[in-house]
């Protein structure tokens, strides 16, 4: 019997499940044990479209579709906990199986808090991320740094610090992802300032880090973070899908090491970009100036894990003037005051800004500050830590705090009961 905390190599069993995965298909043969056994009703996960660089969200009934979805896929940078949100009423009458980075686990648990998904019902297979490419981002960067034809690339791998890309030809090609994230490429920027490595949020966190020796490619190292995990894991075991084997001692202590290195290397980039943003007005000024390109698609606000208040749209448009682009810096400031305490980083409210406004800089930069202010902690790793903001219940864009520290008390409105603070831009 497994539990919360126990390591493991696994790999998908091929005399039961011929899966062929990305370092030995446990994920997917778990995923499939669960479906056939039906653990869950569907699995939600990703699968290559017309070439690498097009992830599509998919969702499996029949376990044996689940071969199309083996495999990692580096520019797939979409964020499935709010699909589960927007189109499968939360989860609240199926039980899903869904694959999930740092940055999904994360937005499960802010989705969760405010009651938008039931967790009750969804399994979570994590994924270690060392960071994923916008697809745009990748086709450029194979042109102009590889002087390669993107079309050319049929799998691309990110193995000790290098991307590497394969060719039809069979050949291959990497570069240092410092070499080129130094030249604004690689990974995406808020990837670059990911802490979230190994995701224990999840009921089990799979990856390659650690898995040495005889096994190295072909094997997960899988964590097991709940009970649910156990369970799952057990029970694919016992059904022979899986094979599983104690990991190397060396392997642990290799895994433990990547994932320390990789946490710093997030932080140094905080700290980097931070500073590039300036501090205090300046700061303020570069965001307004940045978000005058608006042109009020709502993107940023629909894909975002926190922004999910059925209140928030109402408040933008009370508070701007209809029809009028860019908009007032106004409908910005509100959409600050609902995730600032909240954003967990997922990079959703940049990549997919058709103005290019580096609104997740913005947004993690507030929240760290946030943090650093009042001592509320890491959004998206606490599940008993309520929401800071939220309007579902009663209209109006202004702050709500809980479990602030005593020194806040002086804010407390006593007609409400609810803490505020007037964050104002500091020198
Ligand atoms: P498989 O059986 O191949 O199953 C993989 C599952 O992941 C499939 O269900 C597939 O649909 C799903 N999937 C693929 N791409 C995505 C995506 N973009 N978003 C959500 N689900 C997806 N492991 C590490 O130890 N270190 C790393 O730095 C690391 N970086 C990663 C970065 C990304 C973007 C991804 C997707 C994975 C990363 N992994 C990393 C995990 C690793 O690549 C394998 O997924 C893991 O070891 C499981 O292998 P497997 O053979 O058991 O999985
Ligand atoms: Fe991976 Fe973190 Fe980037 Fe999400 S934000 S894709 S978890 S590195
Ligand atoms: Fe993700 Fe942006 Fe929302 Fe932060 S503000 S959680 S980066 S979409
Ligand atoms: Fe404005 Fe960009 Fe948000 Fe669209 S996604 S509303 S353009 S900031």
């Amino acid at each position: 019997m497994s539990a919360k905390g126990d390591k493991f190599y696994a790999w998908a069993n091929a005399s039961k499940c011929s899966v062929k995965g990305e370092c030995g298909g446990a994920v997917t043969a778990l995923l499939k044990y669960a479906l056939e056994n039906k653990i869950v009703d569907a699995v939600l996960t990703v699968k290559k479209g017309v070439d690498i660089y097009d992830a599509i969200p998919t969702l499996i009934t029949d376990p044996a579709d689940l071969q199309k979805s083996a495999g990692s896929l580096h520019c797939g940078t979409l964020l499935l906990p709010k699909l589960i949100q927007k189109y499968m009423d939360g989860a609240k009458d199926m039980k899903l199986a869904v694959t999930v980075k740092g940055c999904d686990a994360k937005a499960m648990y802010e989705l969760a808090k405010r009651g938008k998904v039931n967790l009750d019902n969804i399994l979570m297979i994590g994924l270690n991320c060392g960071g994923s490419v916008s697809p745009q981002m990748a086709r450029r960067m194979i042109t102009d740094k590889y002087g390669i034809n993107p079309d050319d690339v049929v799998k691309e791998e990110i193995d000790k610090g290098q991307f590497i890309v394969m060719l039809k030809d069979g050949t291959h090609k990497g570069i240092k992802i410092d070499e080129l994230e130094e030249v604004g490429l690689g990974r995406r920027p808020n990837c670059q300032r990911c802490e979230t490595k190994i995701p224990r949020q999840a009921d089990i966190a799979c990856g390659n880090w650690g898995v040495i020796g005889d096994k190295a490619g072909k094997a997960t190292f899988v964590e097991i973070c709940s009970e649910k995990g156990a369970k799952l894991f057990d029970g694919a075991a016992k059904a022979g899908i899986i094979e599983s084997s104690a990991p190397d001692a060396k392997g642990l202590e290799i895994r433990d090491k990547v994932e320390k290195v990789m946490i710093n290397m997030g932080k140094k980039a905080q700290a980097k970009q931070f500073a590039e943003l300036g501090y205090g007005s300046k700061r303020l000024e570069f965001m307004q100036a940045e978000s005058s390109r608006c042109i009020k698609c709502y993107t940023c606000v629909e894909q975002c894990p926190v922004t999910c208040c059925d209140n928030i749209k109402a408040d933008l448009a009370d508070l701007v003037t209809p029809g009028r682009i860019p908009p007032n810096f106004m409908f910005h400031m509100i959409r600050y005051s609902y995730v600032g305490p909240s954003c967990i980083n997922c990079g959703q409210c940049q990549e997919l800004c058709p103005m290019d406004i580096p609104n997740a800089l913005f947004m993690h930069a507030m929240q760290k500050d946030i943090q650093e202010l009042f001592g509320y902690g890491d959004p998206g790793c606490d599940l008993t830590l309520p929401p800071l903001a939220s309007s579902d219940e009663k209209r109006g864009a202004g702050f709500v705090f809980f479990k602030m520290p005593a020194s806040t008390a002086e804010y407390k409105d006593e007609k409400s009961g609810y803490y505020k603070v007037n964050v104002k831009p500091t020198e």
